[in-house]
């Protein structure tokens, strides 16, 4: 049963994930460039518990960014703290934190911090305001519908971080988050409005239409630099749309052989997506 379960997750997933070789992204790389979207990558790998599997992601991404620099797309890379030690302990997230922006930087690459469990947040965020006392090639991504965000949010345009605004893949308790669509997007575009003119520049990261409506409109008067970006399979006629439109938009791209728990998050908001079109036809 649980291998028919991950066979047809498999399928499903391969709209999602580029496939499972560093070739294999910088193939998909090259197609989002050829259609004038930057790529994002990402080498799929969470909650590691070894020091092997570390060091083997930060070979990966060393080779990915020499390939990168080796064609003439313009691309940037996305880790997670969780892949990059954060459970093992926070001097050897930092140190491979750290491995993973000087070859960036010595590349001129931008490095992304994905943002994960509740937990790791605080540690991620300390990270994050570390390197960029000396390191500028970097951004971190924040979940709007988290009730600390805001002010997280606040607290890394002062000090001019990058910020790429997800709205968060992460089940989280009504203490922590808000809880209907109608909250989490206030609160998206309430961050938006507060770090405008302070960050150095905004990701507005979503596939919401309606949040991009309101983000477009904010976006004309903005002071600070706002692109959007999805995710690969996920609304790629709303990106060309943007695209049309003169808006600068990244794909985000996820390879390697770990896509199950990815995979997973993008059902649950699939199956999220069918409901709501479900309850509007059934109305
Ligand atoms: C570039 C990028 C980077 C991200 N990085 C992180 C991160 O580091 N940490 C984190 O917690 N989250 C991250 N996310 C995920 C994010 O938090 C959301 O879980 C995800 O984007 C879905 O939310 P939404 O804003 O698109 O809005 P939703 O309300 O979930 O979706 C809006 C509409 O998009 C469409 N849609 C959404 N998902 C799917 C899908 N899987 N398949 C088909 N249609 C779909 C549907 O039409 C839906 O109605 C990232 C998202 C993007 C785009």
């Amino acid at each position: 049963m649980n291998s028919l379960l991950n066979e047809m997750t498999s399928l499903i997933a391969r709209q999602w994930i580029a496939g499972t070789t560093t070739n294999d992204a910088m193939n998909a790389a090259l197609e989002t460039s050829s259609t004038g979207k930057l790529p994002i990558l990402n080498y799929l790998g969470e909650a590691y518990t070894k020091k092997q599997s570390v060091e083997h992601a930060i070979e990966v991404y060393d080779r990915l960014i020499d390939h990168i620099n080796s064609s003439d797309i313009h691309a940037s890379i996305s880790v997670k703290p969780s892949q990059l030690g954060i459970l093992i302990s926070k001097k050897l997230f930092l140190s491979s934190y750290e491995r993973v922006i000087e070859k960036a930087e010595e590349n001129n690459l931008e490095v992304w911090l994905d943002m994960e469990e509740y937990e790791f947040i605080d540690e991620t965020i300390k990270a994050y305001m570390h390197m960029l006392k000396e390191h500028k090639n970097i951004g971190i991504c924040l979940q709007a519908k988290l009730k600390r965000t805001e002010k997280d949010a606040m607290h890394i345009a002062r000090a001019h971080g990058a910020i790429r605004l997800v709205k968060g893949a992460y089940n989280e308790p009504e203490n922590r988050a808000f809880k209907s669509d109608a909250q989490v997007s206030r609160a998206y575009i309430s961050i938006l409005e507060k770090i405008n003119g302070k960050a150095r520049s905004v990701i507005i990261a979503t596939h919401d239409e309606k949040l991009i409506r309101k983000a477009m409109k904010l976006k004309r008067k903005a002071k600070t630099e706002m692109s959007f970006a999805m995710l690969r399979g996920v609304r790629g006629n709303l990106a060309d749309e943007l695209i049309g439109k003169h808006q600068k938009v990244h794909v985000y791209i996820p390879f390697g052989e770990e896509w199950l728990a990815y995979s997973i998050r993008r059902l649950k908001e699939l199956s999220h997506a069918l409901l709501i079109i479900r309850s509007v036809f059934q109305q």
